[in-house]
């Protein structure tokens, strides 16, 4: 059977879906019979909304057909179609010997991957997590929401799932990988909503997610894997650079290999591999605030007179601006969701965003931050994680000393006031534990004057983006990691044989399905060099 892909079928957006088939079918007819083309599958589904009076939906639709024939490749793309080939998970086996079972340290997207694949293929790992399970990890974050009492293991960032459970669950990827469909499949087969299958901008919202992680585990330990929470991981043993033991608090395992699936946020972590000497480098990240606008509104900018239109997804956009070697620009759009209070270190306020599947709520928010390079910090990775700390310090002082988070209406920001309470829009973030503060006493003045200048051009691209009422809370400090664990091109650290560095905290990925996908990369490197034992 081979595979071929139609792509750009534009319709409509009330146009039933079921035409897009027969457009593809009828395109396919040109080149085979109809009794050769098998199966007719929406595969891609994006919307074009850039003109309000015509809004479509572009598809792709994926075939199957039972002719062999070659068909040439001008021919097929003329009718916008390609032939695909689908490259499963093929992985090699390697001859090394392992002592002892893998170690995965966390059970973020990274780690679960990783552990999934090593576990598919009998490798039976250990995953270690300094979080809890998912019950234990959102009691923890009630707690926190409702009486300021941090717990500095398990929190948004850490516990079962890893920083993107209380999330948005956005799967979108800039990341051209195949292994991406692994992922999306895996997920589906976990719990997710099969649209993410083909939605160009998929996501599964955290009520959801929350069921996937908990099936992810079961999966693992079915598979053979031990997965440990609360037990984090703070040291190891070495000899002739190669991990033989690693401390937790939970006493020592045998190691004959790790993986290090950290996370952003593991600054702790970060110190002690410092000070056993993995190479760490920092890198360019971003920060600023989060905004909220009423979700209708932003449905009335991209949308005008369709907004509202159940047939139409929650308004979502993407706006950059830039001056010079620096830009400010929006991400991690979470349409009807809320501010999370991110923090995972005490004395410190952080702001991320979170959805559920219906993206139901009544507000929109979506960070919007402004590049920070190495330069700005001393171009050192300690400096670079201090930097941020800085702010989330700068941010608790702000917000009152208790977590509160400060505030600012966008009116109040761009006019050079401050103390205006909200009116329109409520802030979400602790379910409206906020202070009213000044944003350019948080970041520091070029930052505050590049978030000035991009929210009035995104003002001029969704009208009402800079309306006075828009809300922001500050700081938005996590948005990437700061740093970099070097590693070579077998996935190894940069002196040491049997430690794999991965994920977003090791600086190779920038969200849950390029995570994701690195883990797998990860472990398809420890198989091609080990032996199933
Ligand atoms: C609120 C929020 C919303 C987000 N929304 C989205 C979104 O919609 N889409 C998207 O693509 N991305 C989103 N992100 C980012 C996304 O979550 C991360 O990119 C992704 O989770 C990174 O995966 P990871 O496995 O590399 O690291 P993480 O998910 O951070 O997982 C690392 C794990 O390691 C554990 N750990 C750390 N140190 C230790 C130790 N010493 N011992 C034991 N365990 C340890 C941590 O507890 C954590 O669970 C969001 C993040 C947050 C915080």
């Amino acid at each position: 059977m081979q595979k071929y892909i139609v792509n750009n079928i534009k319709l409509p957006y009330r146009t039933s879906k079921d035409a897009a088939l027969s457009i593809a079918e009828k395109s396919l007819l040109k080149f085979f019979s109809k009794n050769s083309i098998h199966s007719l599958v929406i595969s891609k589904r994006s919307l074009d909304a850039r003109k309000k009076d015509n809004i479509c939906f572009v598809y792709s639709v994926t075939a199957e057909v039972s002719d062999t024939r070659e068909i040439p490749e001008k021919k097929l793309l003329a009718a916008s179609t390609v032939k695909v080939s689908e490259e499963a998970l093929a992985p090699v086996f390697g001859e090394e010997n392992m002592a002892a079972r893998p170690v995965v340290v966390g059970f973020g997207p990274c780690g679960m991957f990783c552990a999934l694949l090593l576990a598919e293929h009998g490798y039976r790992p250990i995953v270690l997590e300094r979080g809890g399970d998912i019950p234990a990890r959102e009691a923890a974050v009630e707690k926190f929401l409702n009486e300021q009492v941090l717990d500095e293991n398990n929190n948004i960032q850490f516990g079962a799932g890893g920083a993107g459970t209380f999330s948005d669950g956005k799967l979108v990827t800039r990341i051209n990988d195949k292994k991406c469909s692994y992922v999306l499949k895996t997920l589906v087969e976990l719990g997710a909503p099969a649209q993410i299958l083909y939605e160009a901008k998929p996501h599964i919202g955290t009520d959801i997610l929350k069921t996937v992680v908990a099936n992810m585990r079961a999966r693992l330990e079915a598979l053979g894997a031990e997965i440990y929470f609360n037990t984090k991981f703070t040291g190891f043993a070495a000899s002739a650079r190669t991990v033989t033991k690693i401390q937790t608090t939970r006493g020592e395992f045998e190691c004959s290999l790790l993986v290090l699936a950290l996370g952003h946020s593991a600054r702790d972590t970060f110190e002690m591999l410092m000070e056993k000497e993995l190479s760490f480098v920092p890198k360019a990240f971003s920060v600023g605030v989060r905004i909220e606008h009423l979700q209708d509104e932003i449905d009335k900018g991209l949308y005008g007179e369709h907004a509202g239109d159940p047939l139409l997804p929650k308004g979502e956009y993407n706006l950059s601006h830039r001056e010079g070697e620096r830009g400010a620009y929006t991400f991690c759009m979470c349409p009807g969701g809320q501010v999370m209070a991110a923090a995972s270190e005490e004395g410190g306020v952080v702001t991320n965003g979170m959805s559920h599947y219906a993206r139901d709520g009544k507000n929109a928010n979506a960070a919007v931050a402004v590049s920070i390079l190495p330069t700005d910090f001393g171009e050192n990775a300690k400096n670079a994680i201090e930097f941020q700390r800085t702010l989330e310090r700068r941010a608790f002082a702000l917000g009152g000393k208790n977590y509160f988070a400060p505030a600012q209406t966008v009116g109040d920001f761009l006019g050079g006031a401050c103390g205006t309470l909200p009116t329109k829009v409520e802030p979400t973030y602790m379910n409206g534990k906020v202070k009213m503060a000044d944003m350019h006493e948080l970041l520091p003045p070029f930052a505050a004057k590049l978030l000035e200048n991009g929210l009035r051009d995104f003002g001029r691209k969704i009208p009402g983006y800079d309306a006075p009422y828009a809300v922001l809370t500050g700081v938005e400090s996590r948005t990437s990691s700061p740093v970099r664990i070097m590693r070579g091109s077998d996935y190894t650290a940069v002196g040491y044989g049997n430690i794999y560095p991965c994920g977003e905290g090791a600086g190779y990925a920038g969200g849950i399905t390029s995570a994701a996908v690195d883990g797998i990369n990860c472990a398809l490197h420890i198989m091609e060099k080990y032996k199933c034992n």
